[in-house]
């Protein structure tokens, strides 16, 4: 029975772009109807190891072009469609590379087409109309789908007992006005052309049947048209960089080259080519749950798992690629897998080759680095905060961030490096930039004693120092935490009798925000600023903000300390006030206490109070 269905409005869209595509690659549509039909070859051939209803074969693609029909068929033994995966495959797009491309083509222009895997609608190109026959071992049946490639399709059972897919395309008139020679595509030599340029690593062969003459007689002969050596098999020097980066667009469907290519072969106890890459632009999806990471493994060349999550760690998901390993049975399954030691020992190497290539582009190409780092050090950062800091000692060189010496990323090494015998510190502050970091208080001292100072601008900043703890025994000092510990002893003396003199101001203080502050203090860090607001050790304001902002929030709270500039004219109209009128003392506190959140960028916790206070402050001052 004979059914019509709907494209989905997505797949109609793209449709649309294909049959109206004025894009002058065209040719494209070949290499993506054979990198589906080897696909689904490995799909079969893996099913088969495990599976014994499935019947392995000699796995073979055909090209099957027809003068007279001007049809060109493109045949291949692999897993075919069940009728339900016709619908879903074929009746939308459901691969994340055509979606992302459909993202793109929304913003950009045709042009990407030919850089991107658009897959099979690819077809809609070159051809009026597309009939896939198609045999799944699942399904009893043959189908038929075909369409004209406007807004529906059609699905009939059919005979068919070899299992495969056979993609028949009804090639396009040759359009004269516009040069469009479409006949082309039914000439062995321009076949021959195309495959050798984007299919020839294809690991199966692809063939042809082709009219030779000998002795002046026509004879039919049947050519393989590639060479069927994976790219990452071939040695380094015959490759080009062209070359790898035309494989990565295509085997990841990204759209740019990607920003590092690492190609490594390991030969001895453990036997293992390793062809890895690093996108140029975070995934669209990368940051969202439905992000997979992995590598694809194959064995002796042969497809075995799309993403395989044992092969890299967490804080190196962004790497794309795949393993090729002799080592590694075929007929593994993928529990066995997760278990497997070789699949171990390789994850290990992996790791540490992926590492040592981040150092050498850090070392080599600086510029690259921060490319590569303002794209991921998110996940860098949580690396080395992840597992409670178990790898912070292998991540902790990557990191970098912004100071107050400069607006170039500095590693934790230079920092250390560059700064004074005498600081023994490394000075960090907290805020959502440069400028108001800048700003804070806390920076008055540390300005003038001209101390470098991190900038930690990302949420994850704090949580990580803290795990960091110290780098190579110089310790991590925040300078809106805890004690400042460059006053020098003369300026502690003097504090010291400064508090000695003003108790009893600041016991008032201390009484009137007993339920906000733990302490109030004469500072000795403070130049400029009459106020600022620091936190015990443990919990920052930063991290309480940021842990106040998480979905399952707990009511945390980091310990707050006022410190008070004993120089600034404000605290000398305090005490001023304070002897006239003691009962002022609550007002002064609250202003204080809130104006200095509001220079840590943190809310008002009472307005109604502190409006009031502010409103009776200027009334009193009309006053006087
Ligand atoms: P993509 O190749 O990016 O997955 P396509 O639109 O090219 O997207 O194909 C959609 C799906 O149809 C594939 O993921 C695959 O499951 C299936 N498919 C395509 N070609 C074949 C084929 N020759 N044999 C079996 N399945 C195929």
């Amino acid at each position: 029975m004979s059914k019509t269905k709907k494209f989905k409005t997505q797949s109609q869209k793209l449709l649309h772009l294909m049959t109206h595509s004025i894009y002058t690659q065209k040719e494209i549509f070949l290499r993506e109807l054979i990198s589906n039909a080897s696909d689904a070859i490995d799909k079969r051939h893996f099913l088969s190891l495990t599976d014994t209803s499935i019947p392995a074969t000699d796995y073979e693609i055909w090209l099957e072009p027809n003068n007279e029909k001007r049809t060109l068929t493109i045949r291949d033994n692999g897993i075919g469609f069940t009728e339900d995966e016709l619908v879903d495959n074929l009746g939308t797009i459901a691969q994340s590379g055509s979606k992302a491309f459909q993202e793109k083509l929304e913003k950009e222009d045709i042009n990407i087409i030919g850089q991107f895997g658009v897959g099979f609608y690819s077809a809609f190109m070159v051809a009026h109309k597309v009939e896939v026959r198609t045999k799944s071992p699942y399904s009893d049946t043959g189908y038929l789908w075909s369409s004209i490639g406007e807004s529906s399709y059609q699905i009939d059972p059919i005979e068919k007992k070899e299992i495969g897919t056979e993609i028949t395309l009804y090639l396009n008139e040759d359009d004269t006005d516009n040069e469009e020679d479409y006949s082309t595509f039914l000439d062995d030599y321009t076949l021959r052309r195309l495959v050798k340029k984007y299919s020839d690593y294809v690991r199966y062969p692809i063939k042809m049947k082709v009219v030779v003459k000998e002795d002046k007689k026509e004879k039919t002969e049947i050519q393989t048209l590639n060479q069927m050596t994976p790219i990452w098999k071939r040695s380094k020097s015959e490759l080009k960089d062209e070359d790898l980066n035309e494989f990565y667009k295509h085997q990841f469907n990204d759209y740019e080259d990607p920003l590092l290519t690492i190609h490594t072969k390991v030969e001895g106890s453990l036997t293992y080519t390793a062809l890895l890459f690093i996108p140029k632009k975070v995934p669209y999806d990368f940051y969202s749950e439905k992000y997979e990471k992995g590598l694809q493994l194959y064995s002796k060349s042969v497809f075995i798992q799309d993403k395989n999550k044992d092969l890299l760690p967490d804080y190196f998901k962004f790497v794309k690629g795949l393993v090729d390993s002799a080592d590694i049975s075929l007929n593994i399954s993928r529990e066995m897998l997760q278990q497997n030691q070789q699949v171990k020992r390789i994850a290990s190497n992996i790791e540490k080759k992926i590492k040592s290539e981040l150092e050498k582009l850090l070392e080599n190409d600086r510029a690259k680095y921060v490319e590569f780092y303002d794209a991921y050090r998110l996940t860098l950062k949580y690396g080395v905060y992840d597992m409670y800091g178990m790898n912070k000692e292998k991540l902790q060189d990557l990191i970098m961030f912004k100071t107050s010496s400069s607006d170039d990323y500095i590693t934790l090494k230079e920092y250390v490096e560059r700064k004074p015998e005498a600081q023994k510190a490394i000075y960090y502050a907290t805020g959502k930039n440069k400028a108001a970091i800048m700003n804070l208080p806390q920076m008055d001292l540390v300005k003038e004693k001209g101390y470098e100072v991190l900038f930690l601008t990302d949420e994850i900043d704090e949580f990580m120092i803290q795990i960091l703890n110290t780098y190579e025994d110089t310790p991590f000092k925040s300078l809106q935490q805890g004690e400042a510990d460059f006053i020098d002893e003369e300026k502690k003396e003097s504090l010291k009798a400064q508090e000695k003199e003003n108790k009893d101001v600041l016991k008032a203080m201390k009484n009137a925000l007993k339920d906000k502050v733990k302490d109030v203090k004469l500072s000795a860090r403070l130049s400029d600023s009459p106020v600022c607001l620091v936190s015990g050790e443990g919990l920052s304001l930063e991290m309480e903000k940021v842990l106040k902002q998480m979905p399952n929030a707990q009511d945390v709270k980091a310990e707050r300390i006022l410190e008070i500039n004993p120089n600034h004219p404000l605290f000398k109209a305090i005490n001023d006030r304070f002897e006239k009128d003691p009962s002022t003392i609550d007002r002064y506190a609250s202003i204080l206490y809130h104006q200095a959140l509001l220079a840590e960028g943190l809310p008002i916790e009472d307005s109604t109070e502190f409006s009031k206070y502010l409103v009776d402050l200027m009334v009193d001052s009309n006053k006087n």
